[in-house]
């Protein structure tokens, strides 16, 4: 199959060098490989993305001197796919509504934990529930979603290929480790109707992607986007989880660090080739 791969920023602030890497990451490896680069917008948080910001994401990946496939995906534009993707686990019986609050849930935790150090999954409170409130956000019910896969020893037969230089390898899914680390987690936020989890699976899938790039953070999400691939009948990609840019204290970049910002490196006269030499890059670009 072809190689394609994705940038999936959020516009939720101005693209910083942490992005740049990551972009070009991704562009590289798509160039390598004589394949495609994609670019997905992923502003479903409707209360945190700003159009401005994808108008600035679009100007910065141009100025970096890169090139993407037509049309770019905006996951505004795709919240019935999502909420299709979410009946079809409704339907299948692994997902229940949750009306707790945030405070309800850290109650609850500190209730169970007594001091004990354990993760915090959300309790399972609302686990169990059949009605359908219209404000609610609705969970996976995860020990559902892995005897629906077959037990535990079916869901450890769920393999995937990370390409990247730390976890580099073959992994699977552990029943265990889903359950203590990832838990019921929300499928559908109520204010959006949706989460990142299912639009990034829904997505990876409806553009073809076969190698998904990005960066080591959410590395630790892709047991969830394994497994909701395995729920769903969605092919699997690889993953490549690159390495993190880190500020001079060793500090990973954040959106709100505007003095990195790809725009103001620009408007200080910097130019693409010192954003490579920033990033340590063996090329121009
Ligand atoms: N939108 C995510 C971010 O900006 C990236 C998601 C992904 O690449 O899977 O962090
Ligand atoms: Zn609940």
């Amino acid at each position: 199959m072809a190689y394609r791969t994705r940038f999936a920023p959020s516009p939720t602030g101005l693209l910083h060098l942490g992005h740049a890497f990551s972009a070009i990451t991704a562009y590289e490896r798509a160039r390598e490989a004589e394949g495609q680069f994609l670019l997905r917008i992923e502003n479903i948080d409707t209360t945190r993305s700003r159009p401005e910001f994808e108008d600035a994401i679009l100007s910065d990946l141009k100025w970096l001197g890169l090139d993407w496939e037509h049309p770019v995906t905006r996951q505004s534009e795709r919240f019935d796919v999502y909420a299709d993707a979410v009946r079809k686990l409704r339907d299948l019986g692994l997902v229940y509504p949750c009306t707790c609050t945030r405070r309800d849930i850290a109650a609850a935790v500190a209730a169970r934990q007594e001091g004990v150090d354990q993760p915090p999954v959300y309790p399972g409170t609302c686990r169990g529930r059949t009605d359908a409130p219209v404000d609610a956000a609705w969970r996976l019910n995860m020990s559902a979603a892995i005897d629906h896969l077959g037990g535990a020893a079916a869901v450890a037969e769920l393999t995937w290929t990370e390409t990247g230089p730390d976890c580099a390898g073959c992994h699977h899914l552990d029943a265990e480790k889903l359950l203590k680390e990832h838990g019921d987690i929300v499928l559908a936020r109520r204010d959006i109707g949706t989460s990142y989890n299912v639009a990034v699976v829904v997505d990876d899938a409806e553009q073809g992607i076969t190698e998904v790039v990005r960066g080591l953070d959410l590395f630790e999400e892709t047991p969830v986007h394994r497994l909701l691939q395995a729920l769903l009948n969605l092919p699997v990609p690889d993953w490549h989880h690159h390495r993190l840019i880190r500020d001079e204290n060793g500090k990973r970049l954040a959106k709100r660090d505007d003095a990195k910002s790809l725009a103001s490196l620009r408007d200080a006269g910097r130019t693409p080739a010192d954003v490579a030499r920033m990033l340590s890059l063996d090329h121009g670009f």
